[in-house]
């Protein structure tokens, strides 16, 4: 209905303003309809989550198992099973708890804000706050957070594609009121939530929030993301095997068992609680803990994981491809240089004062509530540059039109009116600027060859001109300062160390990139750099036989980018890729592992990335490599000693029922150990502490599976130590009683079955299979490092 309206209509019937609504009328609003929010799903109830524990066919038989037992009267086994089979099934619901808990407050923490306008100041608000009648501030790169009807528009355009699955861009417009018998989602006037905006900036009112807007509409038809992870989905394939071949064994250890006269009943528990406890069938649900505990681990070092399996693929990374303005420099410009010709000669002050003016006009920085100044960091620079100058805004300009900075043109520009007549501000990378200016002959060649020379300082050049009616005339440049952050250098020195490889692709000039790439370490030679100009001469051929031969990329437009991600993939590299602006989500969606910058990102390339960077910082990328390092070995150490553990118990009961002699453990004795010495040790090994020397060695390679390096035999080894040292210990205690020798061992099962003995052998038996199973778990997580460094893993440390 808004969309018939115009734009007074719409004010009034919100009851709102252009200056926006009062605090206490969003208070009020914020009680009357609640939050804007897309209400996902009921939730899960602990009973619910209890019941999704215990569905598995397994736990479903050991019940049926306790069953029988409470009928033939066994009333300590029945309890002790039912027991074991809550205690376990709480015990994963409390880590499946975390695990989730853990995800949530990675996304609140990444949750989507916003620019209002509310009591006539600039606020930033997190989306859920927004109420009808609030007016949002847009610009290029944001997600629509509520459906607006469209108050002002520059070159608005947004991509749809979510809510009409049309993936050409709509250009929306103000003023464009639509009919009654417009479709809702071809109303020109209108903006939809989740829908992002490409280009341009605009203002809007929200008209509907939460589940009313279109997509709230649909909001149910929107999957959620599953979050199976490949590891999880191969480990499950995996356990399957495994499963089968352990019931193979429980039934081959039934029929032993059966054809020596063991109690049947008794047999039938056994088998199923061997059965139980030696099918891995937890282990999936183990590597997505450890996975989702991970992202934790990963967002404590300032990085927000996305998208779950892309800690796996993290330790795979060996290449990775950084943005060079705020990644791995500060991105805090300071004005260096200020020049018309060159620098030798004094500007005089008519040409100051229009190159101030020019600075002043062109420019899409913003003063919030806190008087700060934010935006893109040219303009605030540029900005900032004008307050600490004292120059006087003129706030009666009159602005005509906008045309946003963007990075595939690399130029902006606004149109304003004076004296009748149009005139277009305009500023730019400086070689752009100079060649379209219309009046410097003379002096072309000497500005471009100045202005490279700056560039060769690191320093990020902008030239200035003004276009009235045909001319376009030239009004000066100036130069920035843009210093590499800390701590870059040695995050790409850890990086060659540990064979990753470092890639500068940045929209500067090829000068002020190698200048800054040569500070840092990336490269000390200027024919590994490329612009993009000569990246598009190059055949794609061409550019895969080169591609290992360039290290900084300049100039480049995004859309070179996809290029040259897919270059690099093609050649066997795994990439990690950085990005920041709208144009940036095609490459961020190509790359092995797109990340986005938290800070000075947009909407839109976080939700395309895998990855945020909480603080835009290259160093974050390392020690998130790290820790997706760390986290691979953990799972793997927590597998390994999983199997092995599984191995063996059923090792110890096979020996045993083989020999003829009784079995050494009984049914609720293996579901014990099961719980206690294998899940939760399994757990505490998956997020053990991190190896120091993990960085100096080269990535994994993507094929490798847990169990390379002979994972398999490894656990087989030591389930069969395992398995050994607990049947001797079963049946030590009749051979030292009467002597090692040939008669004692034909005579241990009668030995064995003599009164008192069992029970005495049975502890032996199973207190030695916890214990050197601890004693395992400790092996494990030292991998080859001393013996010291158990004391530095509390979760390890706990179960000594
Ligand atoms: P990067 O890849 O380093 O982030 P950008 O695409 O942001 O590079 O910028 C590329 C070039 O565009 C810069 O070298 C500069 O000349 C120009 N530029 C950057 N920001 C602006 C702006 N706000 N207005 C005009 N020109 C800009
Ligand atoms: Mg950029």
């Amino acid at each position: 209905m808004f969309e018939t309206y115009s734009k007074k209509e719409v004010l009034s019937k919100l009851e709102t303003s252009l200056s926006g609504l009062k605090t206490y009328e969003v208070n009020k609003r914020l009680k009357q309809n609640g939050y804007n929010e897309l209400v996902q799903g009921k939730k899960i109830t602990f009973l619910k989550r209890f019941y999704l524990q215990i569905k598995s066919p397994l736990i479903i038989i050991l019940l049926i198992a306790s069953i029988i037992s409470f009928i033939l009267k066994e009333f300590f086994d029945a309890s002790m099973i039912l027991f074991i089979v809550i205690v376990n099934a709480i015990v994963g619901i409390i880590q499946e708890k975390k695990a989730e808990d853990s995800i949530n407050s990675l996304k609140k923490m990444s949750s989507p804000h916003c620019n209002v306008l509310r009591d006539n100041m600039l606020k930033t608000i997190t989306s859920r706050e927004l109420v009808k009648g609030d007016i949002v501030i847009l610009k290029a790169g944001d997600i629509v957070p509520a459906d607006l009807y469209i108050l002002e528009a520059h070159n608005l355009s947004v991509d749809e594609s979510l809510l009409t699955g049309e993936s050409t861009l709509v250009h929306k417009k103000e003023d464009v009121i639509a009919t009654k018998n417009n479709k809702i989602t071809e109303c020109h006037n209108l903006l939809f939530m989740t829908t992002a905006i490409m280009s341009g900036t605009g203002k809007g009112v929200v008209i509907k929030v939460g589940m009313e807007t279109e997509v709230g509409k649909i909001a149910s038809i929107i999957q959620k993301e599953k979050n199976e992870t490949p590891l999880a989905i191969r480990l499950n394939k995996l356990g399957k095997i495994l499963g089968l071949l352990v019931i193979l064994i429980c039934i081959l250890i039934f029929i032993c068992g059966v054809a020596q006269n063991i109690d049947v009943i008794e047999m039938i528990l056994t088998s199923i609680s061997l059965a139980v406890a030696a099918i891995p069938e937890g282990l999936p649900a183990i590597v997505t803990i450890v996975l989702a505990l991970g992202t934790l681990r990963i967002a404590r070092v300032k990085a927000i994981v996305r998208r779950m399996s892309s800690v796996e693929s993290l330790g795979t990374v060996n290449i990775v491809c950084s943005d060079k303005t705020g990644t791995i420099t500060e991105n805090e410009l300071k004005v260096s240089d200020i020049f018309y010709k060159d620098r030798k000669l004094k500007i005089n002050s008519k040409q100051e004062e229009l190159i101030n003016k020019t600075i002043s006009i062109c420019n899409e920085s913003y003063v919030d509530e806190k008087g700060e100044i934010i935006g893109n960091a040219v303009d605030v620079c540029l900005m900032k540059y004008l307050n600490d100058n004292k120059y006087d805004l003129d706030r009666n300009i009159k602005i005509i039109n906008k045309n946003p900075f963007s990075s595939q043109t690399k130029i902006a520009s606004v149109i304003v009116q004076e004296q009748q007549k149009n005139v277009e501000y305009i500023k730019g990378a400086f070689e752009k600027i100079i060649m379209m200016c219309t009046h410097m002959a003379n002096y072309k060649n000497l500005s471009i060859s100045e202005c490279q020379k700056l560039a060769l300082e690191g320093k990020r050049i902008i030239s200035l001109a003004i276009k009235n009616e045909n001319q376009i005339i030239y009004v000066g440049t100036v130069a920035m300062q843009d210093r590499p952050r800390k701590g870059v250098k040695e995050s790409i020195n850890t990086f060659k160390k540990a064979g990753v490889d470092t890639i500068m692709i940045t929209g500067d000039h090829l000068n002020t990139a190698y200048s800054i790439a040569k500070e840092v370490g990336i490269t000390n030679d200027i024919n590994e750099c490329i612009t993009g100009k000569d990246l598009d001469l190059l055949s794609d051929e061409e550019l895969f036989k080169k591609i290992n031969n360039i290290k900084v990329y300049s100039r480049v437009s995004p859309k070179d980018k996809v290029r040259i991600i897919e270059a690099l993939r093609k050649s066997g590299k795994v990439v990690a890729m950085t990005g920041d602006g709208v144009n940036d989500a095609p490459s961020l969606k190509c790359a092995d592992i797109g990340i986005a910058m938290g800070k000075n990102g947009t909407d839109v390339a976080k939700e395309a990335s895998d990855i945020v960077l909480m603080d835009d910082h290259f160093s974050t990328i390392e020690k998130a490599i790290e820790e997706g390092r760390t986290i691979f070995e953990n799972i793997k150490k927590a597998t390994i000693f999983l199997l092995s553990s599984n191995f063996g118990e059923i090792f110890l009961m096979f020996i045993s029922i083989a020999l003829g002699l009784p079995m050494p453990l009984v049914a609720v004795a293996i579901l014990w150990v099961n719980l206690l010495t294998d899940i939760l040790p399994a757990i505490a090994l998956g997020v053990d502490q991190k190896d120091p020397e993990i960085m100096s060695k080269p990535p994994r390679k993507v094929s490798e599976s847990l169990f390379s390096h002979g994972g398999i035999k490894k656990s087989l080894l030591y389930g069969m130590v395992i398995g050994l040292i607990s049947f001797i210990a079963y049946i030590i205690y009749p051979i030292s009683k009467y002597g090692l020798n040939i008669d004692t061992i034909r005579n241990l099962k009668n030995l064995l079955n003599q009164d008192g003995i069992l029970p005495i052998c049975r502890t032996l038996s199973f207190s030695t299979l916890c214990l050197s199973q601890l004693i395992h778990m400790i092996g494990v997580s030292l991998g080859n490092n001393s013996l010291l460094k158990i004391f530095k893993n509390k979760n390890t440390l706990i179960y000594i």
